[in-house]
Formats: structure tokens, C-alpha cells, sequence
């Protein structure tokens, strides 16, 4: 089927309207409305570090969510917009040279083919390990690493409305095809999941799946409702929509379609889940976006609140304690905390593991029981979900209490366990065990692949 992306919106002239959407990327930066409150060294710095780091801006975030009198440092603004220090100094002098020089087309190209692939494209073993193998063949759109839930990719969703500075996606949206997960077919997810009664739920995700047309989203979803498929329960959709083209749900052209294909999905006894990614309370606090969660909400359809710990971004107590407050009084249920995982602008982004846990634990204490559904903080680690529950003292000595939230073996999930304390620490590479060497689940972490291993897994 051809599929329609969102680029192939009517470009629209009023400056104003934020109905219609208006694309921004490094080949038309220098039309951003906006543009005159960037000085031009950070202007200069964008483009550098865009041209490895992907970057896409669209009219509603520069409007209404960046506070452009606090630029540089608005957390939309730094969400969305590159900057000097997502590179190293080597990496981006190496590019400002070049472009200084006017070097040629592919020599540009090489130079950041080269550095991009120094950024860990897929982190956790994300394509070794969790792309089920079928007859020989790999299922490219497909993600299968914990029992009950299946990632799927549909191949039209892999771009979304703007693009966070942060991602680690950002692998796929750049046209390296190597690279690219993302499906061929419907079918082939459909044949994946038809003998497997274990499995409860879909998570369909990207990039951001609602940038695709209602008419997509009808073909992804109508499958699910076939008896053969009885036994998907959940149909959950990963989306940022809300917080960068809440329009979508509102006014867009087949908006009223997509809610009344929700509400038909949802009639025919699916639960659908929204997974809505939130970093900050501003994206909350436009009326459409209010507006959108209020129509999203009519159809049935429940959302929850995920998103990442960020330096620059919201490292800090009142920020999540006001994210969650908004979300709660909004009826969204907060759902992850995530911590930054180990790629792409990493260095720039990441918070150690202990002041990750103390925002976490500070910011819960201003919220009531109904926030407090939250998980976090928590790595999605090659062995899970890794959730930090703590820091006390074991003998003595100053430890990191953890437990798997999600794991590769499911009987590792909820035991807790210890590691040695670390100022240092941002990700579970970092830490080492309390006791011996080796953490329990590295002894077994030889396998290449459970679900090759053990297809057969009844429960
Ligand atoms: C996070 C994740 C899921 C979903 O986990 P939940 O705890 O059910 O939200 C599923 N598959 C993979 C690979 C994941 O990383
Ligand atoms: S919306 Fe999600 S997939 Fe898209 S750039 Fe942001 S984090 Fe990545």
C-alpha cells in the first residue's frame, strides 16, 4: 500500500494557525517564524549537530510550548532543538570544519555516517536478541522480549511530529535502511501472534504511530478483533502526539474518524491504552492539548503517562510533582519513570542513578495515592526493565537496592537485589554487585535469544 506521511500536509502561510501542521527540519530552519530569538551561534550550533542528531520542529511546539524569552535554556525548547554539547568537542569540530571548508557532499557524509555510528544506534540488544525469528527469518517490525507483550512497528509510523533531541529511535529515522526496523505487513505480526495464546498485549509503536492517516491505523487495528486473535486483551499505542500535535485528536482532517475507530475497538471488547510520552507539565497546559485528552477519554480509550528523566529538561522535584498532579487531576494514570538510556546525546542528558531515585522520591512525597502508580526510576536494560528502589545500608556499607520490573527470564521480575553504591553510576553497566562479581542474571545472560530458545513457553 502507498502510505501517507505527514509531510504531505497543505502548507499553510498564516503564521498563526496551528491547525495546519508546518514541518521545520535543517534544510528549512531558516524559516522558523521564530527564528530572530536564536542567537546566531546557537543557530550556527544546530545546524552542526543536526546534521547527525535528527531534527524536525513543527508550528504548535514553537508557538505555543517553547517560552522563547527563556532560550537557550527552555526545556522545550531544549527538547526539541540540537545543541553544541549533544556532541563531543571532537565530533562537532570536526563537522563545524567541514562545513567551515565547504567540503563536498560525500565527504560530509562520511564524516557523519562515521560519528553516528560511535552513538550506539540500538542500544539493549534491541536487534540481536528481540526480533523473533519465524521459518528462518527474521520479523523486522517485530520486538518480543517479555512474555505477555509484543512491540510492533508499523513501517508508516516510523516519524513523528517533531523529534526530541533526547531519542533513542533516532536510528530509525534516518534514511539508513540497514538500520530501520520496521514492519512489512500486518500479516506477518498477525501469523506471529495467532498460536500464542501467552501473549495479552500489543504495544504498537514507533516513532510515533499516530502520525499516520485514520485509515492506517483502521488496517493495524481491525485484525485484532478476529477471533484467531481473541486473546490480545490490550491494544496499547506508544504516542508523543499529544504533547507535540494534540491537533490530532482535535482538528486534523480524520480526527473524528480515529476517535470513532477507538470507540469501536473499544465496543468490541479491546482494551486500548494510549501510552503517552510527557517530559514536561507544559505540554500539558495548552487548551487543545486539554482538549485532545478530553475527546481521547470519550471514546473509552485510557491514557497513561510515561517519559524520561532529562538533564536540561526536568531534573528536578517540583517539575515531575506538577507533571503528575496535572495528569492525575487530567485522569491520566503516570505509568514510567524512565531513566536516559545509552545513546545518541547521552552525556548530555544523563542524571546519575542515586539523584535519578532522589527526584523520584522527593517529587512522590508531594503527590497523592493516585500519582503514586508511578514506577521508576527504570532502565530498559538487555536483561529488563531495571527499576531503582533505593539506597540504604547493607553491613555498613552504602548500597542501591534494585529489582526487574520486566525481565528476560520472568521469574527474575520483583526480587529485589543490591549493588554497590555509586555517585558515578547512570545506567546498570556502571554498578557492580554487592557480592562476588558477577550479578545474578549475567550468569545466565549467555543466551542469544529466549524466544528462539524457547518458543514453546506455555504460560
Ligand atoms: C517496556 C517494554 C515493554 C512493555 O513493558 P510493560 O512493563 O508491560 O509496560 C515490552 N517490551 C519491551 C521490549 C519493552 O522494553
Ligand atoms: S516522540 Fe518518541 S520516538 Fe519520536 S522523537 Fe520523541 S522519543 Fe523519539
Amino acid at each position: 500500500m502507498s502510505i501517507q506521511l505527514i509531510e504531505h500536509v497543505n502548507v499553510d502561510t498564516s503564521s498563526d494557525d496551528i491547525t495546519t501542521i508546518k514541518i521545520y527540519t535543517n534544510k528549512n530552519l531558516e524559516k522558523i517564524p521564530q527564528i530572530h530569538h536564536i542567537p546566531k551561534q546557537i543557530l550556527f550550533d544546530i545546524k552542526v549537530v543536526s546534521l547527525v542528531l535528527p531534527f524536525r520542529v513543527n508550528n504548535y511546539v514553537l508557538s505555543e510550548l517553547i517560552d522563547w524569552k527563556k532560550v537557550p535554556n527552555d526545556p522545550m525548547f531544549q527538547l526539541t532543538f540540537p545543541n553544541k554539547d549533544m556532541l563531543t568537542s571532537e565530533h562537532y569540530e570536526e563537522i563545524a570544519c567541514a562545513i567551515r571548508q565547504n567540503s563536498s557532499k560525500p565527504a560530509l557524509d562520511n564524516i557523519i555516517k562515521r560519528i553516528r555510528t560511535t552513538l550506539n544506534p540500538h542500544p539493549a540488544g534491541q536487534l540481536e536478541k528481540n526480533i523473533p525469528m519465524v521459518d528462518d527469518k527474521y520479523l523486522d517490525g517485530i520486538q518480543h522480549k517479555y512474555d505477555q507483550t509484543v512491540l510492533f512497528f508499523p513501517a508508516a509510523g516510523q516519524t513523528c511530529h517533531s523529534y526530541c533531541t533526547f531519542c533513542f529511535r533516532w536510528a530509525q529515522f534516518i534514511d539508513d535502511y540497514d538500520l530501520k526496523i520496521a514492519a512489512k505487513e500486518v500479516e506477518e505480526l498477525m501469523h506471529y501472534l495467532r498460536d500464542k495464546p501467552f501473549i495479552t498485549d500489543v504495544l504498537i509503536t514507533g516513532g510515533d504511530p499516530m502520525v499516520m492517516k485514520a485509515r492506517y491505523i483502521k488496517a493495524y487495528l481491525e485484525p485484532f478483533l478476529s477471533e484467531e486473535l481473541d486473546h490480545i486483551k490490550n491494544i496499547r499505542i506508544g504516542t508523543k502526539s499529544l504533547s507535540f500535535w494534540p491537533q490530532r485528536f482535535v482538528s486534523d482532517a480524520d480526527a473524528d474518524d480515529l476517535l470513532e475507530l477507538f470507540k469501536r475497538v473499544k465496543e468490541k471488547g479491546k482494551n486500548i491504552a494510549l501510552m503517552a510520552h510527557y517530559n514536561h507539565f507544559k505540554e500539558l497546559d495548552t487548551p487543545v492539548a486539554v482538549q485532545a485528552i478530553k475527546r481521547i477519554q470519550s471514546t473509552g480509550v485510557t491514557i497513561r503517562s510515561q517519559g524520561p528523566l532529562l538533564k536540561h529538561i526536568n531534573d528536578d522535584v517540583e517539575t515531575w510533582a506538577k507533571l503528575w498532579q496535572k495528569q492525575i487531576a487530567l485522569g491520566i494514570v503516570p505509568y514510567y519513570m524512565f531513566v536516559e538510556r545509552d545513546t545518541g546525546a547521552k552525556k548530555y542528558f544523563e542524571v546519575p542513578l542515586y539523584k535519578a531515585w532522589s527526584i523520584y522520591q522527593q517529587a512522590i512525597q508531594k503527590v497523592g495515592g493516585l500519582s503514586r502508580t508511578v514506577r521508576g526510576p527504570s532502565m530498559s536494560t538487555d536483561p529488563g526493565k531495571v527499576e531503582v528502589l533505593g539506597t540504604n545500608k547493607v553491613n555498613g556499607e552504602k548500597v542501591f537496592i534494585l529489582r526487574f520490573i520486566q525481565a528476560r527470564d520472568p521469574d527474575w521480575a520483583y526480587r529485589p537485589f543490591f549493588a554497590k553504591y555509586s555517585e558515578t553510576a547512570t545506567w546498570l553497566n556502571d554498578l557492580k554487585p554487592l557480592e562476588g562479581n558477577t550479578f545474578f542474571f549475567e550468569q545466565v545472560m549467555k543466551v542469544s535469544s529466549m524466544y528462539n530458545r524457547d518458543m514453546n513457553r506455555s504460560k
